[in-house]
């Protein structure tokens, strides 16, 4: 197990400016998720880590070691791709082993470590299938089972469940949790997904366009965005974002909509977020018209619009309504989140305040 440290790395391809002086640290045994938008610069950051792609400036340190100049195969890491191809014509076992083979390891070592890598990931049985007998997630675990059977010092994931359907990855993201906690190996992962984010890391590094917009715990990310692109990016459905200005103690929007705010809250606040949940369905707040529900069984969603601005409501009720009907809406003032004109949160008004107080 090791630490990776990233000192303001740069990549160009050609004049394309890839990345743009990223800085990280993963602490030993962390598991830490890069994510942000397709394009963004997560595969060109783990492709350097692993030594797939030049470092056109900067540090990379893998646990006490510089490897800006070392090999692939001599950083000890181990990368699982999104198209992760297990050889056709090898059974699990042999898919397993072949790494170690060449490497040379003695044949009872090999043994041993195929094994308890098959053990870890539920493949015991499936030892002597082929790939093309096996289904799409047993596939994925024999990908993960080639990694785990190096031992390497970080293992390196990219979109490795993209390719899986819906309810295969959610099992998938359990079990590589379930194997992080057993291995405690570091572990950087790539995805878009911000919900595979959310579940799966113990620290994010969002990014956008070649830099990183910042870097947190999950829940750090959710209640405190330290700009409108990870308040929009992190969380599902979005928090809404309704754009007006202070007017002594409200913030004005459009029409109708006169928002409650925090006591002190600055002059240059120009939006207004607030999540989902955090708007509450009462009889005294702003009116909005219902325009669709979504009853999710849990919870109700419930999109309204307030002259021109559609907003997203959670609710854990079971709500009757009806498209059209017009509801009256309150947000719960504390978990209000205020930007500024150049998208920057403005730091809480009131310290010490749960967001999860709603
Ligand atoms: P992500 O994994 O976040 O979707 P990538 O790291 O793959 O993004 O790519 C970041 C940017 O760098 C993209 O705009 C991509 O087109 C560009 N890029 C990636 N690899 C190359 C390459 N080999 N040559 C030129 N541009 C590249
Ligand atoms: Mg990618």
């Amino acid at each position: 197990m090791a630490s990776v440290y990233i000192n303001n790395v740069q990549k160009h391809y050609g004049a394309y400016h890839a990345l743009k002086g990223v800085c990280a640290e993963m602490a030993d045994g962390e598991f830490v998720v890069l994510v942000g938008p397709s394009g963004c610069g997560k595969s060109t950051l783990l492709r350097m880590i692993a030594g797939l792609e030049g470092i056109s400036e900067g540090i990379i340190q893998i646990g006490s070691r510089v490897v800006n100049d070392l090999r692939p195969k001599d950083r000890d890491v181990a990368l699982v791709f999104q198209n992760y191809a297990l050889y056709p014509h090898m059974t699990v076992e042999e898919n397993m082993s072949y790494a170690l083979k060449l490497m040379k390891t003695p044949k009872n070592v090999i043994a041993d470590k195929v094994g308890s890598a098959a053990k870890i990931l539920g493949l015991t049985d499936l030892l002597k299938r082929y790939p093309r007998q096996l289904s799409g997630g047993q596939r994925q675990r024999v990908a993960m089972g080639r990694a785990i059977v190096r031992d390497p010092q970080v293992f390196l994931f990219d979109e490795p469940l993209s390719n899986l359907d819906a309810k295969l990855r959610v099992q998938m993201r359990t079990e590589i949790k379930q194997l992080h906690q057993r291995l405690k190996t570091t572990i950087v992962y790539v995805t878009h997904d911000q919900v595979e984010a959310m579940t799966m890391a113990d620290k994010i590094v969002v990014m956008r366009d070649g830099v990183i917009e910042q870097i947190g715990s999950p829940l750090e990310l959710y209640d405190r965005p330290r700009n409108v692109f990870v308040a929009g990016f992190i969380g599902s459905p979005a928090m809404n974002f309704i754009p007006g200005a202070v007017q002594g103690d409200r913030f004005i929007a459009i029409d109708n909509m006169h928002l409650p705010l925090p006591s002190g809250a600055h002059e240059n606040v120009a939006t207004y977020g607030i999540r989902p949940e955090h708007l509450k369905l009462d009889d005294t707040g702003f009116p909005a018209d219902v325009i669709v529900i979504e009853p999710m069984g849990f919870s109700t969603q419930v999109i309204v619009k307030v002259a021109d601005t559609l907003l997203t409501v959670i609710s854990s009720e079971r709500l009757v309504l009806q498209p059209g009907s017009t509801v009256h809406l309150t947000p719960h003032v504390p978990a209000v989140h205020l930007f500024d004109s150049n998208g920057l949160r403005i730091s809480d008004l009131v310290d010490g305040i749960s967001r999860s107080d709603h």
